[in-house]
């Protein structure tokens, strides 16, 4: 049986696909401006973009929007190619840019002047925003509107061969001061520029504004379906009248669909934001693991897998919403819970001596790698008489409904014995140094006495002298407000103080060697990647992508 769309942009392309609006065909686009590092909100857009493509067998197009070079940088181009191949989508021969189009872009903006529907206006920014109008009072007409065409045509190339300073002219559409919607009321397509772009150099000094670019450039691709965000709803009228107005020249006429844009709590997302932070130095540049940049959760331990089912889980719809931080970081624990091999950490450790354990004894005790996949294998893990468990686990005055270590209470350590608690040594300040317990021989895990005695306490442990020490980042959410941005709040008061503390903690001596980005549970604990920067052979650095259950605020 057919399943039926899952949102109502797949609606419309089945619709479409039904009754041959596109001979079945099926191509999408993702645009960014290279004026920053893609974010998690840009996922959305891209599992979108080329999930559909994917689905409907058509094709994605990456295209980078760069018509304001003050803002741009090949620095951002690579960034972006590399975070979308990262997510796992390919645009294989499909790599192109709005730069590519100013050739085109001109030649029909020249066309537009002689047809009568641009013209080019001499009034300044402040002028023309204040004839503009409100959204209850209509726009007035510039003086300069009913410009002859030749007259603009000769400003219009004089423009471009730079004989007038940045703000002397501009170019507007000729559309309609009445419209009750303000972006009809003749835009703005091109202004003046001297600046350098970085792709096409000294070459233009006019560069032509985004709602004029964008359509044609859609056409120009052979775009079907042109998805953007819902701030864009009120440009559409736009977006249809300049492809109107040049139905003889571009080969398609896309249609442009809005969904809501993804906003996620305890986050910031927008570009100018991000770069805020970046350049004050308030975190760790655009790949600081707390940031929400593709770049920052990849670095914290985000899988391209976890990104995607969030996208899916999330949806696509029409009306703006919040959408959990939890939500995003379930989806890196079912990830990882399936797919993460375990290994064991202490990161906060206290020594425990087993007195009845002889000093040059050791043997070894086995820990599967992944308790549900038997097919992984298990590993040894050296028992002996000193080892490290987490402090944590141990309580001299236990609580109610504290089971795990405490003065005279037996637990057992996970793959190893059963203990007892005998006795605690403390230093001058009264802090615990070392516990001292006893052992019983016949307990040990995985051999019939295992099952002899029940504990409720099961705790984790290294040998210390089989352990070896690591760098641990524990990173947490960076900001205390879940709506840092909200409203005019200004989102640095709400940045969180502890959002990353860096401790030594103790690994299995195998994690030394673990690849970069290699991503492990550590038992207990949370899952940790290995740093795709900093990790080295011998000298390990994990980052806590994330704990096991959800814990912020509790
Ligand atoms: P910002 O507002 O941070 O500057 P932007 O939308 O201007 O971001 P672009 O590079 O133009 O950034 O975005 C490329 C594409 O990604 C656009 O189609 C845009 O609609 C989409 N996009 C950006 N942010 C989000 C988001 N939060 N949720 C869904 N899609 C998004
Ligand atoms: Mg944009
Ligand atoms: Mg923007």
């Amino acid at each position: 049986a057919e399943s039926s769309p899952s949102n109502f942009i797949r609606q419309i392309i089945e619709e479409d696909n039904r009754v041959g609006k596109w001979n079945g065909r099926v191509e999408t686009r993702f645009p960014p401006e290279p004026n920053g590092y893609l974010h998690i909100g840009h996922a959305k857009s891209i599992c979108l973009n080329f999930g559909i493509a994917h689905d409907y067998g058509g094709v994605c197009h990456l295209r980078f929007d760069d018509t304001n070079p003050e803002k741009e940088a090949q620095e951002y181009v690579d960034s972006i190619c590399d975070s979308v191949s990262w997510l796992g989508f390919d645009w294989g021969q499909h790599l192109y840019y709005s730069s590519d189009y100013f050739n085109q872009l001109y030649e029909f903006a020249e066309y537009l002047i002689s047809c009568g529907k641009a013209y080019v206006e001499s009034l300044s920014a402040d002028e023309i925003r204040e004839l503009r109008g409100t959204l209850t009072n209509p726009g007035i007409n510039s003086p300069f509107r009913n410009r002859s065409s030749a007259e603009s045509l000769d400003l219009f190339r004089r423009m471009k061969a730079g004989e007038f300073p940045e703000g002397q002219y501009v170019l507007r559409a000729k559309i309609d001061m009445a419209s009750p919607n303000i972006n009809m009321r003749d835009p703005v397509i091109y202004r003046i520029r001297h600046v350098h772009h970085q792709r096409t150099g000294k070459q233009w000094c006019i560069y032509p504004m985004y709602d004029y670019t964008h359509c044609i450039s859609d056409a120009l691709e052979r775009i079907t379906h042109s998805l953007c965000t819902l701030e864009f709803e009120d440009h559409r009228p736009l977006y249809d009248w300049v492809l109107d107005q040049l139905a003889d020249k571009v080969p398609c006429h896309p249609q442009q669909i809005e969904f809501a844009r993804l906003n996620l709590t305890y986050t910031v997302m927008s570009k100018r934001k991000l770069i805020e932070l970046v350049e004050s130095k308030l975190i760790d540049g655009w790949d600081d693991p707390r940031l929400s940049t593709l770049a920052g959760v990849r670095r914290r331990g985000f899988t391209p897998r976890a990104i995607r089912l969030f996208a899916e889980r999330i949806g696509i719809s029409k009306a703006d919403s919040w959408i959990d931080m939890g939500v995003l970081e379930d989806c890196l624990r079912e990830d990882l819970n399936e797919n993460a091999p375990r290994r064991i950490a202490i990161l906060r450790p206290v020594k425990l001596i087993i007195d009845n354990y002889p000093e040059d004894q050791q043997e070894d005790c086995f820990a599967p790698n992944h308790p549900q996949k038997p097919d992984w294998g298990k590993r040894t893990i050296p028992f002996s008489r000193t080892l490290y468990i987490e402090r944590d686990d141990f309580m001299e005055v236990p609580t109610k409904g504290y089971f795990r270590l405490s003065p005279g209470t037996e637990v057992r350590l996970r793959y190893a014995f059963i203990i007892k608690c005998v006795q605690v040594d403390k230093n001058a300040q009264g802090d615990i140094e070392t516990i001292h317990c006893i052992y019983d021989p016949d307990t040990k895990s995985g051999t019939s006495g295992a099952e002899s005695r029940k504990v409720k306490g099961n705790i984790h442990w290294l040998s210390v002298k089989h352990s070896r020490a690591a760098e641990i980042r524990l990173y947490d959410r960076l900001f205390t407000d879940p709506y840092p941005d909200r409203g005019d709040k200004d989102y640095k008061s709400s940045l969180n103080p502890d959002s990353k503390e860096i401790i030594t903690g103790y690994v299995e001596p195998s994690l030394c060697e673990a690849m970069s980005e290699q991503i492990f549970q550590f038992e207990r604990t949370g899952y940790f990647i290995a740093d795709r920067i900093d990790m080295k052979p011998g000298k390990p650095v994990f980052n806590r992508a994330v704990t096991l259950r959800d814990s912020w605020g509790k």
